[in-house]
This record gives C-alpha cells, sequence and structure tokens, in this order.
C-alpha cells in the first residue's frame, strides 16, 4: 500500500490523505486548508490526484478542515460514497451547508472565489453513507481484505479513528484525538493493532490545564460578571464547544443552583441545529450525558436559555437588559453573530468576554485574547475596555501526555509513526517523545510525501 499525505502535512489545517493498493484509491478525509495566508489558494489548488479515479472517501469528523473540500471533490468528478459515523453524517451535512452560505456571502462581498455550488453539495449529500462504530465498510469486492472500520477518537461528537485492512496491512489513521473527561463525548477507544499510524500532533509539545477545574473556574466568571451587571460574551465554535459549554451550564443551574437566573442566550443557526443532531444520537453520549439523557433531563436546554434562530429573534438580545449570557460563534471571532455583540460590548467597563476556544494567530479572537486596545470589526475602530477571562483546559484535542499514551495502547506497538496535523515544531518534538519513550521508527510527513508500507 501507499499512502499520500495531501494535506495536514507541515501544518494542522486541509486534513487528506489518498491511500493506493493493487490499483484502487481512496481517500481518508478531504478538508479545508484554514487560516494562514496560503490557505486559499491551497484550497482551489488541483488535488494531488485525480478525483475520478478515488472510489471512496472515508471522513474522520465534522470539522471543515477534514470534511470541508468533499464537495470540491464532486465539483471534480468523483462520484463514490463518502463515508462518515452516524452522527458525524449528519453534522457533516450542516458543516457543508453551512460552507456554502459563508463562501456565498463572501463572494458577493469580497468577489471571493466559491470552492463548489449547491448541486455539488447536494450530490455529496446523497452519497453520504453513515455508519456505526465497529462495523465492517467494504472498500473492495466481497471477501477481498479491503476494508475500514471506525473507532471512537473521543474528539468530537461521532468523531472516528479509522483502522484500515489493505490487502495485508493494517493502517490507522487518528483524525483528531480526544481529550480526556470532556462533556457528552466518549474517551476515545484504545489504538488497534497496525502496521502504520498516521497520527495527529497538535498538541504534541503541549500539556492542558486540568478538566476537573474548568466548571469552576466558569462559574467564577460568570458569577463576577453578574455583579458587574454587563453581559457574558462566550465565543464558541458551533459544533462540539457550544454543546460542552451548554452541559456546563445546565449542570451549574439545574444541578448545582450556582447560578442567579439570567437570561442566556445561545444566538446562531448551526449551533442550534448541532443540539438537534446531538439529540437525535443519545446512544452515543459517554456515560454522565447518557444517565442524564435517561433521567429525562435534556441537558442542552436549561432554565433562562433562549435560542435565537433567525436574525429578527437574535435583535431581541440587544433589547434585553443586562446581565445576561450571550454564546455564540465563531469561536475565533472570525466571523457569524458573535461579531454584532463584540460590537457593541468590547468597549463596555462592565461586560467580560471568557474564551474557551483556542485563538489563532491573525484573527481578531487573538487580537482580543492579546488584549490588544482598539480592534477593527466592519470597518469600524472598538476600543476594547471589557474584561478578557480566558478558560484554557477546554480543549478538543488530547494534549502530549493523552497523544502518547494512545499511540501507546495497542496490544502491540504500531510498525511505525508517521506524524500529521502538527505545526513544525510540535511534530519534531513529539517525534522525539514516539522515539525515545515508545521506540517506534517515526517519521514527520511531508506534503506529497508518499509513503510505502
Ligand atoms: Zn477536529
Amino acid at each position: 500500500m501507499h499512502i499520500q499525505f495531501c494535506g495536514a502535512s507541515g501544518e494542522v489545517t486541509g486534513s487528506c490523505f489518498m491511500v493506493e493498493s493493487e490499483g484502487k484509491k481512496i481517500l481518508v478525509d478531504c478538508g479545508m486548508f484554514q487560516g494562514s495566508e496560503h490557505a486559499a489558494t491551497s484550497n482551489t489548488d488541483p488535488f494531488l490526484f485525480d478525483a475520478t479515479e478515488i472510489s471512496a472517501v472515508l471522513v474522520t469528523h465534522a470539522h471543515i478542515d477534514h470534511c470541508g473540500r468533499v464537495p470540491l471533490l464532486f465539483e471534480r468528478g468523483f462520484r463514490g460514497p463518502v463515508y462518515a459515523t452516524e452522527p458525524g453524517a449528519a453534522l457533516i451535512r450542516l458543516q457543508w451547508d453551512d460552507m456554502l452560505g459563508v463562501m456565498t456571502t463572501e463572494h458577493r462581498k469580497h468577489g471571493n472565489p466559491m470552492l463548489y455550488q449547491q448541486p455539488d453539495v447536494d450530490r455529496a449529500n446523497t452519497k453520504l453513507v453513515p455508519k456505526k462504530y465497529s462495523e465492517k465498510i467494504l472498500l473492495g469486492a466481497p471477501g477481498e481484505d479491503f476494508f475500514a472500520i471506525f473507532h471512537d477518537a473521543g474528539h468530537i461528537f461521532g468523531s472516528a479513528f479509522i483502522e484500515l485492512h489493505v490487502h495485508g496491512k493494517v493502517a490507522v489513521f487518528s483524525g483528531d484525538m480526544g481529550n480526556d473527561d470532556v462533556p457528552i463525548v466518549k474517551n476515545s477507544e484504545n489504538l488497534v493493532d497496525c502496521d502504520v499510524l498516521v497520527m495527529e500532533a497538535t498538541y504534541g509539545d503541549r500539556l492542558h490545564g486540568s478538566p476537573r477545574q474548568r466548571r469552576e473556574d466558569l462559574r467564577k466568571i460568570i458569577i463576577e460578571s453578574v455583579k458587574r451587571g454587563g453581559a457574558l460574551l462566550i465565543p464558541a465554535f458551533s459544533i462540539e464547544r457550544t454543546q460542552e459549554i451548554l452541559f456546563e451550564f445546565n449542570q451549574l443551574i439545574e444541578f448545582e443552583h450556582a447560578l442567579p437566573r439570567i437570561p442566556i442566550f445561545l444566538d446562531g443557526p448551526l449551533a442550534i441545529h448541532a443540539n438537534a443532531v446531538y439529540r437525535a444520537f443519545p446512544q452515543y453520549y459517554d456515560s454522565e450525558a447518557a444517565a442524564k439523557w435517561k433521567a429525562g433531563d435534556d441537558f442542552l436546554d436549561f432554565p433562562g436559555l433562549k435560542v435565537t434562530l433567525t436574525t429578527e429573534e437574535s435583535k431581541t438580545i440587544n433589547s434585553t437588559p443586562n446581565p445576561k449570557v450571550i454564546i455564540a460563534g465563531s469561536g475565533m471571532m472570525s466571523g457569524g453573530r458573535i461579531m454584532h455583540h463584540l460590537m457593541r460590548y468590547l468597549s463596555d467597563p462592565n461586560s467580560t468576554v471568557a474564551l474557551v476556544s483556542y485563538q489563532a494567530e491573525g484573527t481578531l479572537g487573538r487580537r482580543v485574547q492579546d488584549r490588544a486596545p482598539m480592534v477593527t470589526i466592519n470597518g469600524e475602530q472598538i476600543p476594547v475596555r471589557c474584561h478578557i477571562e480566558r478558560l484554557d483546559s477546554y480543549s478538543a484535542h488530547g494534549d502530549q501526555n493523552k497523544l502518547l499514551a494512545w499511540a501507546g495502547s495497542a496490544p502491540h506497538k504500531p510498525g511505525r509513526i508517521i506524524i500529521v496535523h502538527a505545526d513544525p515544531s510540535s511534530a519534531s518534538t513529539f517525534a522525539e517523545l514516539v522515539t525515545v519513550r515508545l521506540k517506534i521508527p517515526v517519521q514527520v510527513a511531508r506534503f506529497g510525501e508518499i509513503a510505502d508500507i
């Protein structure tokens, strides 16, 4: 088997790996490049393969850097099935719709190119095949040793790492590896025996704070914000971080009775639609969430929560007096409904922005996190006078310890490890650790490189 590294190689976005054996070609993930300056052109560049020669795509999870270019494959002639887990597939549909909406807006406003159109998304939707964890996904003829199995990666709802059997060899693709002890999603399953492990190392050089502390930290931030009488803005990714935060509010309000009754808004269509997907698949919850669900507690809803789906509903937030809480996307303040709340409250010394997500360099979120005295939003200069609070322990990615433990969790060591989905310093730090601690041959993937297994 040959594996070609067609994205997330030397960087964290654009996940895409082509596996070729006995003339058959499949893809693992086909995500968008994001954030960096070359991202816009990388997304429109030709693929390193001919899309018409690909027979199937396996998608690890619903983050846009793993699933966002699948409709582009259809635009370029791919017509095969796209496999994802059941909740993964439902969330991927939402992401494609949302992405198309964002691209259409950007195209109208700034003339940015459209990567794909509605018919491509429609076609992708009809070819999306939901699968359960542990279910055998046939990629060749019946009886042929060419099949895949999804295992829970514990990263976001429905996320998977992939066990891929290819004519006598086994490759595992980690997708994104989850952090342990986060609300709703289960911890990752152990690694399985494999000849090669293609592994992410986003946090290969870092450790996270204690997850036990984070609910208490969130509670303190809310209480302080209420005392000051301002608005509390929580910019959050619509899928996963939003549901984790709602879970925490539910716990603090309904079970610990630890918060005063104030209005809490969930402002954004994608997050509200994602909630519906979470409710549709209770069999995928971890034991804590499953117990709540069984006892009749909808942990994404609690007294005081108002969801604002339409723009008209969203406008009612402005006229609601403080104190109040507003949870809205995007997580890095790069668009979405959070923008107009920021315009309103960043300059208010009584208000607070709570950062619960990673803020990439070059984003508005990073400037706010770095306490820039002034920021520009929609061409308007806004002084930053509000409180800024950081909650770093919310992470959907495993840290260095988790990654190492997982790479060593199979009955037998992987034959070799190839590191992807990491910036260069994180990749080299983690590669060294794998060599020293696990004593497994390791290499860092380069874009376009082909590995023979
Ligand atoms: Zn991810």
